[in-house]
């Protein structure tokens, strides 16, 4: 399974580059070797092909991995090709690309893939000054969801593009476009020396893998091309990594990106230095501690689906798109009468036909012009009838309807797919679902979702002064409060709660039970031991796996937070202090496990409300205080003490002061963040 050579090729869907080496070019490197820039990809084919012919002769393994999707996402190759497998649309593409040095034919044919389909298409961006048919400039216009918008891969490879945008800083599209082809002519060159992963075990002697720098290479040093580095860096990576762990993948038609850990963590999805921050300030700011776990977290959960039964408050795992029209028909908004409308201005009078359209019950006939049909609220409005009349606004003698004008044509109906139309994209992988959202995915006909796993936490108090709720207690003791609140927010915020108890001040106590919750968590919340005393444990051990960060946060309440990796496993180390684990609880741990889970990262919604106390506060920290709403003003909590936990239930929510001093005198604006922005 080992390579002798590897080489590492950063693609581009562009024309000739000129002969000075600029980013956003090709640059292919050689592990040990310096990077190399190719001005066009008519130079790098030529110079793979040359390459894999000496490696070949001198009986040697090559791997050659490139930074654009081998695939696209699944259903799309078939579409177009009639069957799944990936390398009849490599073919496909190699039949219809155009390629010289100054001109390519790739924004035409995106183009006409979209024509394939109804609606818009799934490829968007046009990097030219000309128009091109059928190819939008934006992305969000598009209908057509018949293929899901990323592939697996793409949604645990945080940042990536799509493959359907074609133009844009980072764009991948056009790359794909443009690589295929000569993928498929390096496959067809070397035959049965080439194998193609993950479509392929890596078998042969030239293994064709699809990379992505940006998971391994970090910022280029100052005066070096970004490509140029990320292609060395990730060659040497790869170059001594043991590849056979990354390499074993199954193989879904959509390809997979070598290094992105598939389903439950084959390896750590986090990077050990995912919560290292840089030196040097002595206080971290809040906001800087949130925009680090912001970009350094990303989805740990598998997938499975779900019926609507069960779906209300899980993340999705894909778009979604509607199933069909909503409403499916054009149907009457009211009960009343229904004719086909114009100019009704005045005294109307109109024929009643015999029959009726009710709810569930459509009439079958046609409605002429002059006649009007008895209509009950949601009843499909039959052919000829455009308006409804109220019954409330009518005469009826015999036959005859009378009503005064005017009536707009239109009134009182609603028309076919004026709610969603079908295909529309409704919700964005990542989202979490509400049970209004339930009312929406089900008024389009979607009965099963795809969702995330529920991420598995890990609750742990620590502390031999602590005593359990309900049993006795020393004097020298208190109750474990940590426990109860955050196993409870923890499951109200939709994960599941793996309740790891209290565990004494022992150091091979703690380690022995973080290394059983680590077995059988995705992430564990730790409160107490995480500061730098005798008998902060949490910290201590944390420290040992190199992957340990005391961030000091400019906050109050709060104490340092400990964050490391246990075996892989993400910890966040809460104060012990009851009011401080809440409050790092809900800033920080809510949007982290959000990230973590597969959703979106959180930020809670405040308002501004005139404050009901005075208060001065210091520069250079954000503070939390306890507060409720009375006589719309806020109050606060006679204590600022983190250890009144009370005041946490007589609170209804939190004021957040910036990190700029401060004096609030009554009725000054305040920020005011209720418990239900946090969803608690
Ligand atoms: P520590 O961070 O372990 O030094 O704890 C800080 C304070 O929080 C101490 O007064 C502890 O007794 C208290 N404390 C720690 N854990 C809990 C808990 N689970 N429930 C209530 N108080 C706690
Ligand atoms: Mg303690």
């Amino acid at each position: 399974m080992t390579f002798d050579t590897i080489v590492i090729v950063d693609w581009s869907g562009g024309n000739d580059r000129g002969p000075t080496p600029v980013k956003d070019a090709i640059w292919a490197c050689v592990a040990g070797q310096d990077p190399i820039y190719f001005r066009n990809r008519i130079l790098v084919e030529t110079w793979l092909i040359e390459l894999f012919e000496r490696e070949l002769a001198a009986g040697r393994r090559v791997m050659a991995g490139f930074d654009f999707p081998f695939a696209y996402p699944a259903g799309f190759a078939k579409a177009i090709t009639g069957t799944d497998d990936p390398f009849a649309m490599w073919a496909w593409l190699n039949d219809h690309i155009e390629d010289a040095a100054k001109a390519n034919n790739r924004f035409d044919v995106a183009g006409a893939l979209n024509t394939k389909f109804d609606g818009i298409g799934p490829f968007w961006g046009n990097g030219l000054a000309r128009d091109i048919p059928h190819l939008p400039k934006k992305g969000n216009i598009r209908t057509n969801t018949d293929f899901p918008e990323r592939r697996a891969v793409e949604n645990h490879a945080k940042g990536s593009f799509t493959c359907w945008q074609l133009a844009g800083a980072g764009a991948v599209g056009s790359q794909v476009l443009m690589g295929l082809p000569v993928l498929h002519r390096l496959r067809e060159r070397f035959k049965d020396a080439v194998s193609v992963w993950p479509f392929e075990a890596p078998s042969k002697q030239i293994a064709l893998i699809e990379v992505w720098p940006t998971l391994f290479a970090g910022p280029a040093p100052d005066g070096m091309i970004k490509d140029a580095h990320q292609v060395k860096t990730t060659a040497a990576y790869f170059a001594k990594t043991n590849l056979a762990a990354l390499l074993n993948v199954t193989a879904p038609v959509e390809g997979w990106i070598l290094g992105v850990p598939q389903e439950k963590r084959p390896t750590p999805p986090l990077r050990n230095d995912c919560f290292a921050m840089p030196q040097g300030a002595h206080w971290t700011p809040v906001d800087v501690a949130l925009a680090h776990l912001k970009s350094n977290l990303l989805a740990v959960t598998g997938t499975k689906t779900v019926t609507l039964k069960k779906a209300n408050k899980r993340i999705l795992a894909s778009d979604i798109a509607s199933l069909r029209a909503h409403p499916p028909t054009p149907n009457s908004a009211v009960d009343g009468y229904g004719f086909a409308g114009g100019a009704a201005l005045g005294e109307q009078a109109l024929t009643l036909v015999d029959g009726r359209s009710a709810a569930g019950q459509p009439y079958d006939g046609y409605v002429e012009k002059g006649r009007a049909i008895r209509v009950l609220t949601g009843a499909a409005l039959p052919s000829g009838v455009d308006t409804v009349v109220l019954q409330e606004d009518v005469v009826i003698d015999g036959d005859q309807l009378r009503f005064h004008g005017p009536l707009k044509q239109g009134a009182n109906a609603r028309r076919a797919g004026e709610d969603m139309v079908a295909g529309q994209n409704i919700f964005s992988a990542g989202h979490k679902l509400r049970p209004v959202d339930l009312a929406t995915l089900a008024a389009t006909g979607i009965g099963k979702v795809a969702v995330r796993k529920k991420l598995r936490v890990g609750i742990l108090s620590t502390g031999d002064e602590l005593a359990q709720a309900g049993t006795a207690a020393r004097e020298d003791q208190i109750y474990d409060a940590n426990r109860p609140m955050l196993r409870s927010l923890v499951q109200t915020w939709g994960h599941k709660v793996v309740d790891l108890g209290c565990a004494p001040d022992l150091r091979d106590e703690l380690r022995k039970t973080l290394d059983a919750a680590a077995k059988k968590c995705d992430v564990i919340l730790t409160s107490g031991g995480a500061s730098a005393g005798d008998e902060d444990h949490m910290s201590a051990l944390l420290e040992g796996t190199g992957s340990f960060a005391l961030w000091r946060i400019a906050m109050k309440p709060g104490r340092p937070l400990a964050l490391g990796l246990w075996n892989g496993v993400p910890v966040f180390g809460l104060p012990g202090n009851p009011v401080a684990a809440l409050i790092c609880a809900l800033v920080f741990a809510r949007p982290s496990l959000s990230v973590l889970a597969g959703g979106a990262w959180l930020e809670p919604q405040g308002f501004t409300l005139p404050a009901a106390f005075t208060k001065s506060k210091k520069a250079g920290r954000r503070e939390y205080i306890r507060a409720r709403i009375e006589d719309g003003k806020v109050t606060a909590f006679v204590s600022e003490g983190s250890g009144r936990v009370s005041g946490l239930s007589w609170a209804e929510g939190l004021v957040e002061f910036g990190d700029e001093a401060k004096v609030i005198v009554h009725c000054d604006p305040v920020r005011f963040i209720p418990y239900s922005s946090f969803e608690l």
